[in-house]
């Protein structure tokens, strides 16, 4: 026996995943004596045995969530007689906070085996699985910091959480039918009604055409079955809008889309992401789209819920007042007017909605990062702790501590009440886990005149005497872009709707030379009017108008209306948007012509950019880097008066081909050009419109013609979700 001990100091994924118990189990196998520590920011042990045999054996057992980053190995002269698990101890706040993983298949065994103790019972998890993030208050991770605290565990529950030989072992979560929460059905009024089986009665009205709410881990979703859609739709008043599909299992998965092995086991990964995946049946849950999100059940609920209905899939989507965030409490989700309700009794301390990933390659684009992913540290270069707020809609708060940056979850649009306080408060619950004392050295935000995070950030500012810093939106994008990628230098396409520049124009197709400390704009599109302002983005039609009032073509509107259009045409906004040019294409070719949710042309012109051809030959005049949009747009006419209408699918999609190539390549060209001139190798593409997989082929095949290096988003939403990270690196590096 070696006479002298030695410390480990574990750093990484150690907490609330099952590491402890397996360090004991591990010390109780090879005989060693000393301790196991978890101090708030990693996870100390003092063994007296052979230092490498043990990390040896560990990793041969390690917990699937657990993720060991770092290893210390310092001497210790102390003497054991035992193992043992000492009480966690508050330290510095450096340790990752896990996040919430789906049902694991030793607890999905359980809860399908009639003679076991949790039988159907639908708060089962274990040290490997359950809800983490979305129930933590505070670090370090322990019952009583987290949602479960008002349940007090049962003596059988106690017995399992104490023996270092059960999977339950120091799990924080875990209850049982006799001591955790339960579920409850209400009826349209919001009464409770009487049922031995809550979950079977719901599935019952679910499958008889009504439209439930059902509260999970993290928050709550409207449900109902694919039939019940229409339905559906109107009393949501969302006539078009994409929804996404929970479905029983994977076969059912394979009913509804395209799903290659890669896509399944993203499918079926412990964070159960919505995927969007090629659609194979006409479906109305993606009008005009072809694609649909799909994703499994991922809470004992769900299986339960998909064991008892007919169904094997069901609309599923966050439930909230539109604009709103998701809505936590028992008492507010009755103004919803659904008519049936699932909810339990345990509180919701982080809503998270779900995760949206589009996957294009061997690479995830992120349209929200949320449920499953959040808080998901990126390393950055700086230490100081920076608060950044993002822009105004899709948003997602950003906080940095110990050289990590942390996104909060999904938020959404800045103009509710609601969700400003959200994203203060998820700021505010991000401080509290990765900082020791809140002191924050900076605060990052929009240059927007009009977005209301800027309030949020103004108050983190004044309340930490924190500097202020204001950032262009399309820098940010390309800034996030960079980080993603870990580059310090590119120049980037940054793509979007709508964001607001130095010249107090709206940017939204900038090519610019980026770095974290400065940015040149080096090409855009040219500038078009945005007639009535917001209305030109709900109503593509007066895009279309404006650009042809500029070669004396009268569309859409005529007569009175177009003599009063004209007179506004000069006081409407300029945008150079490249978003607002897809949606204007998109309508003048008749795919669509009025916007009823966020991107809804421009995703519905994405269809025809996959099918279509680039049969005609557009190339639009090019001065000093900008791109003349309008001559593009006049050449697409002219073209198209030869054409028979209305068009025809085919000639819909070679058009818009021909001309969103015509576009791209000008922008892309006037990158290359400058990064060859500057001995640049990177070149990329972030911003809404980079979600667009047509768009992205076409950067990419000729970037790569001119063997330069091609940036895309991977961890970092492409939209504007990712703005708050590039806020935040580009005030830590102003620090620096
Ligand atoms: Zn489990
Ligand atoms: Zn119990």
């Amino acid at each position: 026996m070696n006479h002298s001990s030695y410390k480990l100091i574990f750093k990484g994924v150690v907490q609330g995943v099952g590491f402890r118990p397996t360090v004991y189990r591990v010390a109780n196998r090879l005989g060693s004596h000393g301790f196991v520590l978890n101090t708030g920011s990693e996870v100390e042990v003092v063994i007296d045995t052979d230092p490498d045999e043990f990390i040896f054996e560990l990793r041969k057992d390690l917990p699937s969530l657990a993720r060991i980053f770092s290893i210390e190995i310092v001497r210790d002269k102390r003497r054991f007689s035992d193992f043992k698990i000492k009480k966690s101890k508050q330290g510095s706040k450096q340790s990752l906070i896990p996040v919430d993983t789906a049902l694991c298949d030793a607890c999905l065994t359980e809860l399908f085996d009639e003679k076991n103790r949790r039988y159907h019972y639908p708060f089962t998890n274990c040290t490997v699985c359950g809800a983490r993030y979305s129930v933590i208050k505070n670090v370090p991770y322990d019952r009583n910091q987290t949602a479960m605290d008002e349940f007090p565990l049962c003596e059988e529950c106690t017995k399992e959480y104490e023996n270092p030989f059960d999977r339950r072992y120091h799990a924080q979560t875990i209850s049982c039918p006799h001591c955790g929460p339960h579920y409850s059905i209400f009826d349209e009024k919001g009464q409770n009604i009487k049922s031995n089986n809550p979950i079977y009665e719901f599935a019952q009205r679910i499958d008889n055409g009504n439209i439930g709410v059902i509260k999970s881990w993290g928050g709550m979703h409207l449900c109902c079955t694919l039939d019940t859609i229409s339905s559906f739709r109107s009393w949501y008043h969302r006539p078009q809008k994409s929804f996404a599909v929970m479905v029983k299992d994977s076969r059912a998965a394979k009913e509804f889309a395209i799903i290659s092995k890669e896509k399944e086991d993203l499918l079926n990964s412990s964070n159960r992401p919505i995927v969007l995946l090629p659609k194979k049946k006409k479906l109305n849950v993606a009008p005009g789209l072809d694609y649909i999100g799909l994703f499994l059940p991922y809470t004992p609920v769900h299986y339960l819920l998909f064991d008892a209905l007919e169904h094997n899939a069901l609309v599923m989507t966050s439930a909230n007042i539109p604009g709103e965030p998701m809505i936590t409490e028992n008492s507010d989700v009755f103004n919803l007017h659904a008519d049936v309700y699932l909810l339990h009794n345990r509180k919701i301390p982080n809503r998270c909605d779900d995760s949206v990933i589009k996957p294009w390659r061997n690479n995830t684009f992120f349209i929200r990062k949320s449920r499953g992913y959040v808080p998901d540290p990126i390393p950055v270069s700086y230490d100081a702790h920076v608060v950044s707020v993002g822009p105004g809609e899709n948003v997602t708060g950003g906080v940095s501590a110990h050289k990590n940056l942390y996104l909060t979850q999904y938020l959404g649009k800045t103009t509710s009440y609601e969700t400003l306080n959200f994203l203060e408060n998820s700021i505010r619950h991000l401080i509290k886990l990765t900082m020791e004392k809140g002191e924050i050295d900076a605060v990052a935000m929009d240059i927007h005149p009009g977005y209301e995070s800027k309030r949020v950030a103004k108050s983190f500012a004044e309340e930490f005497h924190a500097p202020l810093f204001s950032f262009q939106h399309h820098w940010a994008h390309a800034a996030s872009l960079l980080l993603d990628n870990n580059e310090s230098r590119a120049v980037v396409l940054s793509l979007d709707g709508l964001g607001y520049g130095e010249d107090e124009l709206l940017w939204g197709s900038e090519v610019i030379d980026t770095s974290f400390t400065s940015y040149s704009r080096i090409s855009h599109l040219k500038a078009i009017p945005l007639l009535g302002g917001d209305k030109a983005a709900i109503d593509p039609r007066r895009i279309v108008f404006a650009i042809f009032d500029q070669f004396d073509e009268e569309l859409f509107f005529t007569g009175k209306k177009a003599e009063l259009f004209r007179k506004i045409l000069s006081e409407s906004p300029l945008s150079t948007s490249f978003g607002r040019v897809l949606d204007a294409l998109s309508c003048y070719l008749d795919i669509c012509c009025k916007r009823t949710y966020d991107g809804e042309p421009a995703m519905k012109l994405e269809r025809y950019l996959s099918l279509g051809k680039k049969r005609f030959s557009f190339r639009p005049s090019v001065n000093q880097g900008v791109v003349d949009t309008v001559d593009l747009f006049q050449q697409l006419h002219k073209h198209s008066t030869i054409l028979s209408k209305p068009f025809t699918e085919k000639d819909k999609a070679d058009l818009a081909v021909s001309f969103v190539d015509a576009l791209v390549s000008s922008l892309t060209q006037e990158a290359i050009n400058y990064a060859q001139d500057h001995s640049l190798k990177h070149i990329g593409v972030s911003g809404g419109v980079s979600y667009n997989i047509p768009i992205v082929e076409m950067i990419r095949a000729q970037v790569k013609k001119e063997k330069l290096q091609f940036l895309v988003h991977r961890r970092i939403p492409n939209g504007d979700g990712g703005i708050s990270a590039g806020q935040n690196v580009l005030a830590g590096y102003k620090l620096l």
